[in-house]
């Protein structure tokens, strides 16, 4: 017997489910190597949350990094799977213990409107690129699409995600006219002070500054708007104060940042003109429970110069893995395993498609840990063989049996297997450029900030933005 791990896992994804699952592998004595498509292991970190979240950004940067440091943590950047390795080869041939998906949600739900996909760029857009866009459009070397944000647009959504899209879409406007006018102010000032409060500050009122603001519309009633949840197994008191909060979430957003705001309207088709979308044909809803169906005779014509929809994100496709619907085909939310193999699970967003950056880390936690005990045996610190039982003694009778059935299945690697694994990785890293230390590639690729450019927000974005390595392998 050997103090060598006896397994190793694969991880897709190095953000907050991902980076989280490496940690409680290594710690408990699991080697991982996370396997991430681009040069930064931040996910929705850097390209969801937008980019005033500023301290917020460099917080989980720090817990990201201080996770994918450890010892028996292994980083694969610049590698996507699908495109660089194939989902199949690497649960089947690799040779991994376990391989946990954590690569997220970046797909667009479809607006659901037949040919509006012909539209995007052309007067639509998802989402998640015109966030992506908003986060990168001041960096030197930025070569992703460009979209405006005029004022009057018309946004698709009630999440949490949509009123950070109708946000952008009023800072950028009001920015845009308070510095026409002379005012020196940004959106970070404009963020966190609201609009009518940095307009006082300068005496102007808004109503003066002819914006007329974005519209943002939802298909339930407002109260409905998936802004707060309520507890599991909520009393009716309980509901109706989720519902209470959810409006005045809503009402103090629309206060600061000046947006219009319409319930019950869904879209029922495209207006064009020129080849370009120039608004949604909208109808008003009925709302029963869950379902809220168009109102035969409501529909109007909403003209914008821009829709946004921000319906929802939901996993990539990747090429071999078998979706349900638009998600992975994962037979349980608590204990997710890919149906068509026995050591494939998946962690945080992807699976729980709940874009927050808690449940993701509380998922991943919880899975990872299960992963751990329930499935590889190992109940806490170890690697060795004796453990899988010493943790199946722990249980009761029937679970020690699982444990060892699952043993049986899927016995400890050797010491020579272990080598030959990292060996590969070794192979695949040097392709990238990476040479092993995660501290010294993070430093190459993100440029450290400085105190003073925490406090000049536009800045820091130049500079994080003007890292001179690319590995050329990603995006
Ligand atoms: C506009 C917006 C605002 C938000 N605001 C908040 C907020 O205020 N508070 C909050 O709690 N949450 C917020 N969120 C949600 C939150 O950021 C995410 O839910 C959370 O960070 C998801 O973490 P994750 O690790 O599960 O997934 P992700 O962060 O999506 O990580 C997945 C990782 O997998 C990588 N990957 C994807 N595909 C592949 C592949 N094929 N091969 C290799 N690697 C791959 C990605 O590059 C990424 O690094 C917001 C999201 C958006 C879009």
């Amino acid at each position: 017997m050997t103090d060598r791990p006896y397994h190793f896992a694969a991880i897709v994804g190095g953000a907050i489910a991902g980076s989280v699952a490496a940690e409680i592998f290594a710690d408990r004595g699991i080697q991982a190597v996370v396997i991430e498509q681009n040069e930064r292991p931040y996910g929705k970190i850097e390209d969801g949350l937008p980019r005033w979240h500023s301290e917020q950004r460099e917080q989980e940067y720090l817990r990201i990094d201080a996770r994918l440091r450890k010892p028996g943590v292994f980083f694969l950047p610049c590698t996507k799977l699908g495109r660089d390795l194939d989902f199949q080869d690497l649960y089947n041939n690799w040779g991994f213990s376990v391989v946990v998906l954590a690569n997220g949600a970046w797909r667009d739900r479809q607006l659901g409107i037949p040919q509006a996909e012909e539209f995007i760029g052309k007067g639509f857009v998802y989402q998640n690129p015109f966030i992506n866009w908003y986060n990168r459009k001041n960096q030197a070397g930025y070569a992703g699409p460009r979209y405006q944000a005029p004022d009057e647009a018309l946004v698709v959504g009630g999440g949490l995600a949509s009123i950070d899209v109708v946000k952008v879409l009023q800072l950028e406007n009001y920015e845009r006219v308070l510095r026409s006018r002379g005012v020196q102010t940004d959106v970070y000032e404009l963020e966190k002070k609201g609009v009518p409060a940095v307009c006082k500050m300068h005496g102007i009122a808004p109503e003066d500054l002819d914006v007329k603001g974005c519209l943002l519309i939802y298909r339930r009633r407002e109260q409905d708007m998936p802004l707060a949840q309520p507890p599991e197994n909520a009393t009716p008191e309980q509901i109706a104060k989720t519902e209470a909060i959810r409006q005045k979430m809503l009402r103090l957003a629309q206060e600061k940042y000046l947006f219009r705001f319409q319930d019950r309207r869904v879209p029922t088709g495209l207006l064009i003109d020129d080849g370009r979308l120039v608004g949604l044909k909208l109808a008003e809803t009925k709302v029963e429970g869950r379902k809220a169906e168009a109102v035969a005779g409501s529909e109007y014509q909403q003209r914008a110069p821009l829709v946004i929809s921000s319906i929802g994100s939901v996993p990539e496709e990747i090429p071999g893995v078998a979706m349900k619907g638009e998600y992975y085909d994962f037979d349980d939310e608590a204990l997710p395993r890919y149906v068509a193999s026995d050591h494939v699970f998946g962690v945080g967003n992807v699976v729980t498609g709940r874009g927050n950056i808690r449940a993701s880390l509380l998922h991943s936690q919880e899975v990872t840990t299960k992963i751990i005990e329930n499935y590889i045996g190992v109940t806490d610190g170890g690697s060795a063989f004796a453990r899988f039982y010493a943790g199946a003694e722990a249980n009761r009778a029937a679970q020690a049996h699982a444990v060892r059935d699952r043993v049986q299945v899927m016995p400890g690697l050797s010491y020579l297997e272990i080598a030959a694994l990292e060996r590969r990785i070794r192979i695949l890293q040097e392709r990238v450029g990476y040479t092993g230390n995660y501290d010294s590639w993070i430093a190459r690729v993100r440029p450290a900030v400085t105190a003073s450019q925490n406090f000049a927000p536009e800045s820091m974005h130049q500079s994080l933005s003007s890292s001179a390595f690319h590995c050329g392998a990603c995006r």
